[in-house]
């Protein structure tokens, strides 16, 4: 197995990614650690900084841009901006695990693009448009307008998923676990 590998989750919002993404971590905890990433959103009920998120200002955001602090960044909402820092992915490295990064299509086809076989990208699909309402309402951390922002978002990213190098359907939590686990073993393996 080499070193300086990177795994990429991305789904639409409420595609039960951050359900994957924590079983993932615990249960692959020898292997993988969650890449932190900088967002200039408020902290939610919960979230604790530098773990969840290192939350940040929007002037010290264009600082970090500027001094070319990340791989990649993007505004993922509107006013929202978001960046995986190449320190984060380095710090990983360092302590001989890889990388889960847990960001949007944008962002993982950049990261991609960049660092290319090295990059696991994987693709979490929700059922349908039903369910993925259905859980974001149920989540209670948006309001409508937040959701329907989710939700166009969510449609616009379905599109990109063919550009992934692999596609988990979340069905069922436990087999869509199962499966992205096995993704990552295999390529691992296979580095
Ligand atoms: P949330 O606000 O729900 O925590 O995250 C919103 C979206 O931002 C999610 O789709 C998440 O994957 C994405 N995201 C989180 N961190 C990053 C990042 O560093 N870069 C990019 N491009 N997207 C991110």
């Amino acid at each position: 197995m080499t070193s300086n590998n990177i795994i990429i989750l991305t789904a639409p919002s409420g595609a039960g990614k951050t359900t994957i993404k924590t079983r993932l971590l615990a249960e692959m905890a020898d292997i993988l650690s969650f890449s932190v990433s900088a967002t200039t959103r408020k902290m939610r009920a919960g979230e604790r900084d530098g773990v969840d998120y290192i939350f940040t200002d929007e002037p010290a955001f264009k600082e970090k841009i500027a001094t070319e602090a990340f791989v990649e960044w993007e505004m993922v909402y509107p006013g929202m901006y978001y960046g995986t820092t190449i320190e984060e992915l380095q710090r990983i490295w360092h302590a001989a695990k890889t990388p889960l990064l847990d960001i949007d299509v944008k962002g993982a086809l950049n990261v991609k693009k960049k660092y290319g076989s090295k990059v696991l990208a994987i693709f979490i699909e929700p059922p349908s448009l039903e369910v993925l309402k259905e859980r974001l309402t149920k989540r209670g951390t948006d309001n409508p307008e937040q959701i329907q922002i989710r939700i166009d978002k969510a449609l616009e990213e379905m599109k990109y998923r063919k550009s992934f190098d692999k596609v988990v359907l979340n069905n069922n939590i436990d087999r869509a676990v199962e499966d992205t686990m096995i993704l990552i073993r295999d390529f691992l393996n296979n580095c």
